[in-house]
C-alpha cells in the first residue's frame, strides 16, 4: 500500500447549524464506513450555530490516520446554500462530498459514490429512495409542486428525489467556484454545470438529534429563490398575459364596432355602452401589461448579465 500522504484526498463538506449533538456520532460513522485508499478531509462549516457546535468540532479527534478535521466558522447564520459554497471554496480534495451533519445522509453511501467517481463520473447524485415517513405531507407535496414548476420553467433537468447529498470532482468544484451570483441553490448550479452524472440511491435516515432547521417559510423562500435564479419565465408572464388580453379584447372590440356602428346591429346584439367601455378598458390594460412584459425582457437581460455565469463550461482533461 502507498504511504498515506500520497493518497488523493476526498473532502467532506458538512454544513452545520446547531448540530452539537450530531457531530460526534457523525464522525464516528465516517470513521467506521469510509473506505480505505484515500485521505479524508472532514471540513465542517459552522453556519453561525448558537450551540456548542464549533466547540465540539474543535475538540474532535479524527480517530483514523487518513483523516483530518477542519472547521470553517461563519460569522453568522448564512443558510445552508452559502455554507456549502464556503466549504467548496475552501476544500482541498480531488473531489468533495456534500453531506448533512444530522446523519440523514448516511456516510456509508459515500463508498458507492467513490466507486462511481473512480469509474469516471464527475457528479454523483444521491437519490432519496421513496420513503413516506421521511417528511410531513405538506413538505412532500410542496416539493413535488416545486419540482414540477422548476422543470417546466428551466432548461436544466432536475430529478425530484435528487438530494444535495452528492460528490463532485475537482473540475466541477473549480467551475462551481466561478459562480458569482448571490442568491443561489447549490444543487441547481451543479445541475446547470452538467458533466458526467451518475446516480446512487440511498435510504434517508431520520434526523439523529434536534429538529430540521429548514422551516416551511425558509423552504418556500429557497424555492422562490431558485425559480427566479433558474428561470426567466415569471418575468415574461405579464407580457404573455398582456398579449392574450390585447388580442382577445382587441378583436372583440373590433367585432362590436363593426357590428354595432358600421352595420347598425344586424344580429340584434344590443351591446350596452357600459360593455363597450369595459372592452375598451380591458384592451388598454392588456397594452399596459404588454409594456410591463417588455420592461421584464430588459430586466431579464440585466438579470443574466449580473448573474455573470460563465458562458460555457469546458471539461478539462482528467489528470488521472
Ligand atoms: N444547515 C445549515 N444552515 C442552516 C440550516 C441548515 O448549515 O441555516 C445545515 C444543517 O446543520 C444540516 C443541513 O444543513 O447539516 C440540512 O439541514 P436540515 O437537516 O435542517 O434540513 P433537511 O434535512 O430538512 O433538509
Ligand atoms: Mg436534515
Amino acid at each position: 500500500m502507498k504511504a498515506s500522504t500520497t493518497l488523493p484526498t476526498i473532502s467532506l463538506i458538512i454544513p452545520c447549524f446547531n448540530e452539537a449533538a450530531n457531530i460526534t456520532p457523525f464522525v464516528q460513522a465516517c470513521v467506521t464506513t469510509l473506505p480505505i485508499g484515500y485521505r479524508y478531509e472532514l471540513l465542517f462549516v459552522d453556519d453561525g450555530s448558537r450551540d456548542a457546535t464549533a466547540r465540539t468540532i474543535s475538540t474532535l479527534k479524527p480517530g483514523r490516520e487518513d483523516m483530518t478535521i477542519r472547521c470553517l466558522e461563519l460569522s453568522r447564520n448564512f443558510g445552508k446554500e452559502v455554507a456549502v459554497t464556503a466549504g467548496l471554496h475552501d476544500c482541498r480534495g480531488a473531489a468533495a462530498v456534500i453531506i448533512d451533519a444530522d446523519l440523514q445522509h448516511p456516510p456509508a453511501t459515500i463508498s458507492k459514490f467513490i466507486t462511481a467517481w473512480e469509474q469516471g463520473a464527475e457528479v454523483i447524485i444521491g437519490l432519496r429512495q421513496a420513503d413516506k415517513q421521511y417528511a410531513p405531507w405538506v413538505k412532500r407535496q410542496g416539493s413535488k409542486l416545486f419540482y414540477k414548476i422548476l422543470n417546466a420553467l428551466s432548461s436544466v433537468e432536475i430529478l425530484p428525489n435528487a438530494t444535495d447529498f452528492r460528490m463532485i470532482d475537482r473540475v466541477v468544484i473549480d467551475e462551481f467556484n466561478r459562480f458569482t451570483e448571490r442568491s443561489r441553490m447549490t444543487r441547481g448550479l451543479i445541475d446547470w454545470l452538467g458533466f458526467r452524472r451518475e446516480y446512487v440511491e440511498f435510504k434517508p435516515a431520520t434526523r439523529l438529534h434536534g429538529e430540521a432547521a429548514y422551516s416551511l417559510r425558509k423552504l418556500t423562500g429557497l424555492a422562490l429563490n431558485s425559480i427566479v435564479g433558474m428561470s426567466l419565465v415569471p418575468l415574461k408572464l405579464a407580457g404573455y398575459l398582456g398579449l392574450l388580453i390585447t388580442l382577445f379584447f382587441g378583436s372583440l372590440g373590433a367585432v362590436i364596432a363593426v357590428e354595432m356602428f358600421a352595420l347598425h346591429d344586424p344580429l340584434h346584439l344590443r351591446v350596452a355602452n357600459s360593455v363597450d367601455l369595459a372592452v375598451l378598458i380591458i384592451f388598454l390594460i392588456g397594452i399596459v401589461l404588454m409594456a410591463l412584459g417588455l420592461i421584464g425582457l430588459y430586466i431579464a437581460t440585466i438579470h443574466t448579465e449580473v448573474a455573470n455565469r460563465p458562458l460555457y463550461v469546458v471539461r478539462a482533461p482528467r489528470k488521472k
